[in-house]
């Protein structure tokens, strides 16, 4: 029990070295917002079945860093116009993406406020698809406090398109989900 503790300690100190932004945080709050396909999981072409998900752990890890160091609130914004072109169903969706939820709290210790998706096609001209700010726009009307900081974690160019057009201010970290790094943030 002790030598688990021990390692937990250890494990978190190195961790804390390599996350050096988190200590400019302190204790405030972080307002967090992450695209899912390519970002927080594998970008399986239109996948919707939890099983064959790859989680990115590297960011996954962080994220559950910054928890330890601020009040986070955790947000998933993600376009799915799988579910507008019969991919798969809006209710399949939504099963997957609550396994999603229980498997980021119960092995990361990350609680998600909200999953903010877009189901639309880009003909639609919705305000919500990415990168128009609707999603983001609802979550910002959920928070009535001032955030120290807004990040937004994305791999594609609407997901910074969407953190750059935003009349909020939101820092966009670029995420490879195959050579992480944190660069963006120091
Ligand atoms: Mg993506
Ligand atoms: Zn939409």
């Amino acid at each position: 029990m002790q030598e688990k503790r021990q390692k937990r300690l250890i494990s978190s100190t190195m961790a804390h070295q390599n996350f050096p932004f988190a200590t400019k945080i302190g204790q405030h709050s972080l307002l967090l917002l992450s695209d899912l396909d390519g970002t927080l999981i594998n970008d399986a072409h239109y996948n919707s079945v939890f099983d064959l998900v790859l989680p990115n752990r590297h960011l996954l890890s962080f994220i559950s860093q910054l928890s330890l160091e601020a009040t986070i609130f955790f947000h998933i914004v993600t376009n799915q116009s799988g579910i507008s072109r019969n991919m798969f169903s809006q209710s399949q969706f939504l099963l997957y993406v609550s396994k999603l939820v229980l498997y980021l709290e119960l092995v990361y210790g990350i609680k998600t406020s909200s999953v903010q998706y877009c189901p639309h096609l880009p003909e639609h001209q919705c305000n919500c698809r990415k990168p128009m700010p609707g999603m983001v726009n609802t979550i910002f009307n959920q928070h009535s406090n001032t955030f120290m900081h807004t990040i937004f974690f994305g791999d594609s160019d609407c997901d910074r398109d969407l953190a750059s057009h935003s009349s909020f201010s939101i820092q966009f970290v670029r995420i490879n989900i195959n050579s992480f790094s944190l660069i963006d943030l120091l």
